[in-house]
């Protein structure tokens, strides 16, 4: 009898299980999905960014994201309430001054990407499309079954997981955690780290008929992403299309605000979009078709992310704020980058720590680039603003928001952003600094 049942046992069947299960399942490895819940399930996270494509192209799946009617993705936009009459400081470019900025994903060659557009997801089907196509490569997926711990005590760790009531497991060589902000060997290993400087909280839900052009400058952009800046400190709103006439709508905020303010959830979002009341009229032109949902708590680090015979992989090994819209993105590469050194560690029979030392360097290198990034964007967003328009950083800030964060240089324009933060905060009569946001960007993100 073999020593274990399968060669990686994996927990959770999001985006970043399902990429690294088809990894593996096409090398030959014999893997197992467990997956708590019972697809398809809604889940957040709809827009995707361009470095999602070449793994999406790696594993086979591209042509099934052509055919499933996905809405493309080409941009994405951003506005804000007014210019307050900010002074430009010498950036070029700024035809729409601070009111709004947006990007073309085809003005920048992307290595690994050959269109032009990536796509906005319902979570629902395109986790559930992704999670039968690992089963379709040869991985063994169970749904419906939330695994409970592992014992790494024997050789062979033991993922162990209830079957009505009795308790039961199976044997595999290396474990991967893909159980997303569950983060459950974070949790069970006692690696999870809160994040010191971002506690956000999100209220979200999808309308239908909604005019998607209601704040744009180009009403050609409909089916970008917008990210609407309102006028309360540390606030923002996504809008992601979903299908032709659904559009998810999120209001991203500081956990303090909500807790401040003396409304319940539904008025919470009525009072946050009420001070875009462009958007809040567009809104209520249209249908809500799902309750309300929120999401809390969510940015953290781990101590560790990999060890012997284990390794934490997409939001399961770390999360930052979504602004950027990073996520699956982060999911599917980290699955992408782990994967090489799993199929190595299997032919040599050695799943020790070390194996997967460039996986850890890297996606703690591509996280703390985002990381910092999204710290100044809350420092100072009309700097983002100011970037994204200005010829000189444009590309190197386009390159961040493709997604294409992998290789070993920080990126120019992190760089300059970093510099010119800090001489806004340390001059009080810089013409900028009374637009200092309330959260410190950190000089260098937490090395956990
Ligand atoms: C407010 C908000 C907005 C966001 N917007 C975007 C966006 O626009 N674009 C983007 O790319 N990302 C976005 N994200 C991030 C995105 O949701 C995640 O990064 C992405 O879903 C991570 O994929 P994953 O596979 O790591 O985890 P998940 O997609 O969460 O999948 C984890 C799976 O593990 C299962 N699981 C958990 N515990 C267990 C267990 N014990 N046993 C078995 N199964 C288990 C869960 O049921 C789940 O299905 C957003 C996040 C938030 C909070």
């Amino acid at each position: 009898m073999s020593e274990v049942d399968f060669d990686i046992g994996i927990i959770g069947g999001g985006p970043a299980g399902s990429a690294i299960a088809s990894y593996l399942a096409k090398a030959g490895l014999n893997c197992v999905i467990f997956e708590g819940d019972i697809f398809p399930r809604e889940h957040v996270g709809e827009s995707l960014i361009p470095a999602t494509t070449p793994v999406l192209d790696d594993i086979g799946f591209l042509p099934q994201m052509e055919t499933a009617g996905f809405p493309k993705k080409y941009g994405a936009a951003w506005t804000s309430a007014s210019d307050q009459n900010i002074p430009t400081m010498g950036f070029e470019g700024m035809s729409h001054g601070f009111r709004a900025a947006e990007i073309e994903f085809h003005e920048r060659e992307q290595l690994g990407v050959t269109q032009d557009y990536t796509y906005h997801v319902d979570r629902a089907k395109f986790d559930l499309m992704l999670l039968q196509h690992a089963a379709s490569l040869g991985a063994k997926v169970y749904q419906g079954v939330r695994v409970r711990r592992v014992d790494f005590s024997e050789t062979n760790p033991r993922i162990i997981f209830p079957i009505g009531k009795t308790e039961t497991s199976v044997r595999v060589r290396m474990v991967v955690d893909a159980s997303g902000r569950n983060t459950f060997l974070g949790r069970q290993l006692k690696l999870k780290v809160s994040d010191p400087v971002f506690n956000q909280y999100a209220v979200h839900t999808w309308f239908d008929n909604l005019d998607r052009t209601a704040l744009s400058v180009n009403k050609e952009q409909a089916d970008y992403i917008f990210i609407h800046f309102l006028p309360v400190t540390d606030t923002w709103v996504w809008q992601i299309p979903i299908t032709d006439t659904i559009t998810s709508i999120g209001v991203v905020t500081q956990k303090e605000q909500f807790k401040a303010s003396k409304e319940d959830l539904d008025g919470f979002f009525w009072e946050c979009v009420g001070s875009r009341p462009e958007l809040k009229e567009a809104l209520e032109k249209s249908d809500q078709v799902r309750p309300f949902k929120t999401e809390g708590d969510y940015s953290y680090a781990m101590k560790q992310i990999v060890g012997d015979q284990w390794a934490t992989i997409g939001d399961a090994a770390r999360f930052v704020d979504p602004i950027f819209s990073s996520g699956v993105s982060v999911a599917l590469n980290s699955a992408r980058l782990i994967s090489g050194e799993i199929i190595a560690a299997a032919e040599q029979g050695d799943f020790r720590k070390e194996m997967f030392s460039n996986y850890e360097g890297k996606i703690r290198r591509a996280v703390s680039n985002w990381y910092e990034f999204i710290s100044i964007y809350y420092r100072l967003n009309i700097l983002f603003t100011a970037f994204v328009q200005d010829p000189r950083y444009r590309l190197d800030v386009l390159k961040m928001l493709q997604g294409d964060v992998y290789d070993d240089e920080e990126p120019k324009a992190l760089a300059a952003m970093r510099e010119i933060t800090k001489q806004v905060e340390e001059n009080p009569d810089h013409l900028w600094h009374k637009h200092l946001g309330s959260l410190r960007a950190p000089s260098a993100a937490p090395m956990f």
